[in-house]
């Protein structure tokens, strides 16, 4: 890239969002150029082999509302197939739970959502804690089912979020990861720049200009995916500098903390099972584990919320040792042994996320229309965080690549009129 690059579009990150903006532009008859920092497309979706050996989605790695789903369409056309739902088991005062009791769980859980989201939606947005019950063994379930799904403590988590979350619903996983769907599959053949900071946007003139640690590039419009805890700390820059409403909302829908610790064990500890959530109370609180018994067998805990922050600041070691203390706790002391590999993540601390997905603060959920709106016609807002439905989700980014991509084909004047949101 240098002084006479020329684009359409400039789409700044190859996240979920600027890889289905890109798609978009493309079928829209658009050019565009994605710009990417990090040495590789997929942003927090992201399947990795090299840690466990066995494919491991380090962030997005459910298909939420899996039914409607536009990402299952998509699944479906690269050929890949995903089992059904994962059914929720419970490990409570030192047992596992019956099957009775465990589908008791499971529908316990199931009707402590659907309350949550019918009272969320027809009250004021409020902290969301104070709409959950306070019956205390389904009430600590529901905390860490709604904590870990929002990367929020309820107590400052807006409840206007909570009345339109998607991962309530049903769950499913994609074969060989969601993560490599997106950045693999979707990605391919793409125009991605990968290893490109975009470090300012100037938007002063007709042309916009693109300051990047390659270069610069002109561009007609630009479309900027990055997640909001990188919008809030300042990067890009833009000239002029963003209004007040726009810096405000990155604010307001702050990110939320969620991570993964990843273990992955010799022989059958888990026995002959199917793969299972199974959720582990100890004193020190509840962790939840999704359980491929395999082989290869792998236990993938999932925490939200202060854990998740205290996951990201521990380091890896410690946190592999927490989760452990969870599974032996369950299992006994003798799996231990088996541990054959084990990761743990930290997107809190990773510089192009700074946190999981978006959770908007208790009466901010009105601010992601704010996150979503454009400046100034050609310089326009994607990603998972600006949509008022179906937010911080892969698939929720994936629809506001193609919103925008629509919307700047429109300013532009594109031949080529948008069809509604639909699969692919
Ligand atoms: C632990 C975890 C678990 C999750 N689980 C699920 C799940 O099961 N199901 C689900 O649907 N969703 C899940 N999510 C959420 C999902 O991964 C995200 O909502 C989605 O991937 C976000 O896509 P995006 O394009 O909006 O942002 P990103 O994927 O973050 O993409 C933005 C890109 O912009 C780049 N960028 C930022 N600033 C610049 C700059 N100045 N110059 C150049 N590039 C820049 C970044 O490097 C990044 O690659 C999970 C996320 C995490 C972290």
């Amino acid at each position: 890239m240098g002084t006479s690059t020329t684009t359409d579009v400039a789409v700044i990150g190859a996240g979920a969002a600027g890889i289905a903006a890109a798609r978009r532009l493309q079928e829209l008859g658009l050019s565009c150029q994605v710009l990417e920092a990090r040495n590789r497309p997929g942003g927090r979706a992201w399947t990795e082999t090299a840690t466990l050996g066995v494919a491991l989605d380090r962030g997005c790695a459910w298909l939420h509302d899996a039914e409607r789903n536009p990402l299952r369409a998509c699944a479906e056309a690269a050929g890949l197939g995903w089992p059904t739902a994962v059914p929720i088991r419970g490990h409570r005062q030192g047992a596992f739970g019956s099957a009775a009791a465990n589908a008791a769980l499971e529908a316990r859980v199931d009707e402590g959502l659907r309350a949550l989201v019918e009272r969320a939606g027809a009250e004021p947005d409020q902290p969301t804690a104070s709409l959950l019950a306070g019956d205390p063994v389904h009430g600590a379930f529901l905390r860490y089912v709604v904590t870990a799904i929002s990367g929020a403590e309820p107590e400052t988590y807006s409840s206007g979020d909570a009345a339109e979350e998607d991962a309530f619903e049903s769950n499913w996983l994609v074969t060989g990861g969601l993560g490599r769907l997106i950045s693999e599959d979707l990605a391919a053949d793409l125009p991605i720049q990968l290893g490109t900071t975009v470090q300012t946007v100037d938007f002063r003139r007709r042309a916009i200009r693109l300051d990047t640690s390659a270069g610069w590039m002109r561009t007609d419009a630009v479309i900027v995916t990055a997640p909001v805890g990188v919008l809030a700390d300042g990067r890009p820059g833009f000239r002029p500098a963003l209004p007040s409403w726009k810096t405000d909302a990155f604010e307001a829908v702050a990110m939320g903390r969620a991570e993964k610790v990843a273990l992955r064990f010799r022989g059958r500890p888990f026995g002959d099972d199917l793969p299972h959530f199974l959720t582990i109370e100890r004193p020190t609180g509840l962790l939840g584990f999704h359980i491929e018994p395999g082989p290869p067998a792998v236990a993938i805990a999932y925490a939200g919320g202060e854990l998740a922050a205290a996951i990201a600041d521990m380091g890896e070691d410690e946190a592999v040792a927490m989760a452990m203390d969870y599974l032996a706790h369950a299992y006994g002391d003798a799996l231990r042994d088996q541990l054959a590999a084990s990761t743990a993540t930290a997107w809190a601390r990773d510089a192009w996320a700074l946190g999981s997905y978006s959770a908007a603060h208790p009466g901010a959920h009105g601010r992601r229309r704010a996150l979503a709106a454009p400046v100034a016609d050609r310089v326009r807002f994607a990603g998972e965080a600006t949509l008022p439905d179906a937010f911080a989700t892969a698939h929720g980014a994936w629809l506001s690549g193609r919103r925008e991509a629509e919307a700047v084909a429109a300013v532009l004047g594109a031949a080529t009129l948008p069809t509604p949101f639909a699969s692919g």
